[in-house]
C-alpha cells in the first residue's frame, strides 16, 4: 500500500479515537446531573416536612391554649350554677357545661392526633436527612470519580494529539494541504470504500476509481465528496461498521 495512504489511515484512526474520547469526556458531567437533581428534590422534600412539623406544633399549641380557655369557661359556668334563680337558667347552664366538656374532649383528641403527627414528621425528617447525607456522599464519590476519569481522558488525548502531530508532519506538503482543506468541512477525511461505496457520503464509486482504490497505490478522492478513500472488505465478509 502507498505509504502516504498508510499514514493517512493511521491519522484518521487517531482522529476517530480523539473524537470518541471527546464525546466520552462530554458525557461525564451528565453522571452527576442525575444525582444533583435528585439531591435538590430531596432537599425540597425535607423543607416541606420541616414546615409540616412546625405547622403541626403551631396548631397543637393553639389548641392547648384553647383548651385552657374552655376549662376556664367550665369553671365559670359551674360557679354560676349556684347563683341562678330559675330552673330554665339552671338547665341552660348545665347544657352549656355539657357542650363545653364535649368540645374539650374533642379538642383533646385533636391535640393527641397532632402530637402523634409531630412525632411521625420527626421520624420522617430524620430518615430524609439520612437519605440526603447518603446521597451527598454518593455525589462526592461520583465527583471524584468523574474528575479522575476526566484527567485520564485528557492525558490520553494529549498523547494522541502528539501522535497525530507526528504523523501529520510525516506527510508531504501537498497532502497536508489537501488533508487540512478537507478537514475544514468534514469530520472524517479518510474513509473506507466498501462494496463500491464511499463510507463518507455513501455514494457509489465508479468502477474505474474503485479499482484504483482497491489497488491502494495512489491517493484517490471520492468523486462525490472529495474524501480520501481506502479499500476495505465488504461488511458481508465479517466486518461490521458502526
Ligand atoms: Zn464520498
Amino acid at each position: 500500500m502507498n505509504n502516504t495512504l498508510k499514514l493517512l489511515i493511521k491519522l484518521q484512526t487517531i482522529e476517530n479515537i480523539i473524537e470518541t474520547l471527546t464525546k466520552e469526556k462530554e458525557e461525564l458531567p451528565k453522571l452527576l446531573k442525575e444525582i444533583e437533581s435528585k439531591l435538590k428534590e430531596e432537599n425540597k422534600n425535607l423543607e416541606l416536612l420541616i414546615k409540616k412539623e412546625k405547622d403541626t406544633e403551631i396548631s397543637r399549641r393553639a389548641k392547648e391554649k384553647y383548651l385552657l380557655e374552655l376549662a376556664e369557661k367550665v369553671t365559670d359556668r359551674k360557679s354560676k350554677l349556684f347563683k341562678v334563680k330559675t330552673n330554665e337558667e339552671y338547665s341552660a347552664l348545665l347544657k352549656e357545661i355539657e357542650n363545653l366538656k364535649k368540645e374539650i374532649s374533642e379538642t383533646e383528641d385533636e391535640v393527641i392526633k397532632l402530637l402523634y403527627d409531630y412525632e411521625e414528621y420527626k421520624k420522617l425528617i430524620d430518615r430524609k436527612k439520612k437519605e440526603i447525607e447518603e446521597l451527598s456522599k454518593i455525589l462526592n464519590e461520583k465527583k471524584q470519580e468523574v474528575a479522575l476519569k476526566t484527567k485520564e481522558i485528557e492525558n490520553k488525548m494529549n498523547e494522541l494529539c502528539n501522535d497525530r502531530e507526528k504523523l501529520f508532519n510525516q506527510l508531504n506538503e501537498s497532502t497536508k494541504i489537501i488533508y487540512l482543506k478537507l478537514k475544514e468541512t468534514k469530520k472524517k477525511v479518510v474513509v473506507p470504500a466498501i462494496d463500491k461505496k464511499c463510507m463518507g457520503c455513501f455514494m457509489s464509486i465508479p468502477t474505474q476509481i474503485y479499482i484504483e482504490v482497491k489497488r491502494g497505490e495512489s491517493i484517490v478522492n471520492c468523486p462525490q465528496c472529495g474524501r480520501i478513500l481506502y479499500w476495505e472488505e465488504s461488511g458481508n465478509e465479517g466486518k461490521d461498521n458502526d
